[in-house]
């Protein structure tokens, strides 16, 4: 039962509680019929016998009698006769009348059972019950009395079995249409089962296809509708959408990781054949191993960045949140940075303590690090960064100004994107990583981050993050 596919499994049990009913249904109607068709022949006794008992009549005289009619009949019976209307049914569907004295002698009519029934006493207008030889037989008197007459009775008799031939019919009629209707039933319910679930072997073929041949760009179709099984295959669909998104970016990553590894790579391996083969001076092999500690020193760094941004994006569990003072944060961190005074650019910082946060301290510090350096990357001399947090009713507001070289507009779009440097020549000793990792950690955090830049004039990069409770 367990390996059989459900389309057979809805069909067996459909099937079988299909025959539970249909033979209940049988055994009902047989039971119902059986009580019917007793009842009818019990009520046609005694109907029969209530119309006969009209058709006979008592004379005196012979002379009042239309000697004519010839059709009826006549019987002598103590100082008169009786007339038996032609209408007398003697015998009809199965229903056999006859007319008795009192001591049970037999004066006119039918009675097949005439002779076991003779001991039964006269009855009127009772319904009576005898088995003869196993048969069972209704028997219903009724007595002739009036001023004239006594001692005469009707009796009138019908066997059980009257009514056992159209049982047999009904039984048999029952068990040819019953179990056709089962067949059709069942064969329709299979028909039914299949087509119903058809888009599942679809999906499951899809779903077979993609896992075989690895390729993520297969999507499942199995036309339009909105039933479950369309809104399971559009979820299934949108699922390897992300996941070929998501393939596809660490594809991404990894070979533009390899690229960026590569040029320093190559510079300290360039530099290092150069010593080893030529005959250098103090001088000459100094400037070389101020070239390799710069690229070692890019590496590392480019290292690092790539372990941080990946653990971001796959483990940002490892980041436990907490609630904490992002106002003091915020004034220690620039305290700190403020000592770069890279090319005489002055940082001014406008926060206040006691405005909290719930985050990641070590992330929220790279954040701002990472938002600030670039702010003296790309300063002018002598210039300024302004950074500021405000507290607004519904968010934390943190933005990093600085007056320096700006983003063109082309540029603007892309640098979030990971490894992307508007100017690789201008961005020296960045790994094109910081911005893409502070919108992770923007995210992780809730987070909105944009950007407003004048080419030439400055950039202000503007963090907006939820207040504790709210996110
Ligand atoms: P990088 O390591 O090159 O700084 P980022 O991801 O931090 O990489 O920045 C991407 C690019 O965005 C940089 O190469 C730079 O061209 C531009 N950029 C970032 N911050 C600023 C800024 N404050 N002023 C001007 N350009 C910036």
């Amino acid at each position: 039962m367990k390996h059989l596919s459900i389309r057979w499994k809805i069909t067996l049990w459909f099937s079988a509680a299909l025959i539970v009913v249909v033979s209940m249904t049988y055994g009902i109607v047989l039971a119902v019929s059986e009580q019917v068709i007793q009842k009818t022949i019990r009520d046609n006794l005694i109907e029969t016998v209530e119309h006969n008992y009209d058709e006979i009549e008592f004379y005196t005289d012979i002379n009042d009698v239309d000697l004519k009619n010839d059709v009826d009949h006549f019987v002598r019976y103590g100082d008169g006769f009786l007339e038996v209307d032609d209408d007398f049914l003697d015998q009809v569907n199965g229903v056999y009348t006859a007319l008795y004295q009192e001591d049970s002698t037999l004066i006119y009519g039918e009675n097949p059972v005439a002779r076991d029934t003779a001991e039964l006493s006269f009855q009127n207008s009772v319904l009576q019950k005898q088995r003869i030889n196993g048969t069972l037989y209704y028997i219903f008197d009724r007595e002739l009395s009036d001023q004239e007459i006594s001692g005469l009775w009707l009796r009138g008799v019908v066997a059980e079995t009257q009514g056992s031939a159209q049982l047999q019919n009904i039984s048999k009629l029952s068990l040819i249409v019953l179990p056709l209707v089962v067949l059709l039933a069942v064969v329709g319910g299979f028909v039914i089962a299949s087509r119903a679930l058809r888009p599942i072997r679809q999906i499951e073929q899809a779903a077979n296809r993609i896992s075989h041949g690895g390729d993520l760009k297969q999507r499942i179709d199995i036309g339009k509708g909105g039933d479950e099984l369309h809104r399971l295959a559009n979820r299934f669909n949108e699922m390897f959408e992300r996941l070929d998104a998501s393939f596809e970016a660490e594809r991404q990553f990894t070979s533009d990781a390899s690229h960026e590894l590569r040029t320093p790579m190559s510079v300290i391996l360039a530099q290092c054949e150069y010593s080893l083969e030529e005959d250098c001076t103090k001088e000459e092999y100094r400037e070389a191993m101020r070239v390799i500690h710069r690229q070692s020193k890019r590496m590392s760094r480019l290292i690092n960045d790539m372990l941080t941004f990946t653990r971001l994006e796959n483990r940002a569990n490892r980041y436990p949140m907490e609630t904490l003072d992002f106002g003091a944060l915020v004034l220690d961190t620039c305290e700190d940075l403020a000592l770069i005074e890279e090319h005489g650019i002055k940082l001014e910082c406008q926060a206040q303590k006691g405005i909290l946060l719930c985050g990641n301290r070590q992330l929220l510090i790279r954040m701002l690090t990472n938002l600030v350096s670039n702010a003296y990357r790309y300063g002018k001399d002598h210039g300024h960064i302004w950074v500021s947090l405000e507290e607004h009713p519904d968010a934390l507001v943190l933005a990093v100004r600085d007056d320096g070289i700006g983003i063109s507009s082309e540029d603007l779009p892309q640098i979030f994107r990971r490894f992307y440097q508007a100017d690789s020549s201008r961005s020296s000793g960045g790994t094109g990583l910081g911005l893409s990792m502070v919108e992770g950690i923007v995210e992780l955090h809730g987070g909105q981050i944009s950007v407003d830049s004048v080419y030439q004039k400055g950039s202000t990069f503007t963090v907006t993050l939820p207040k504790p409770g709210r996110e």
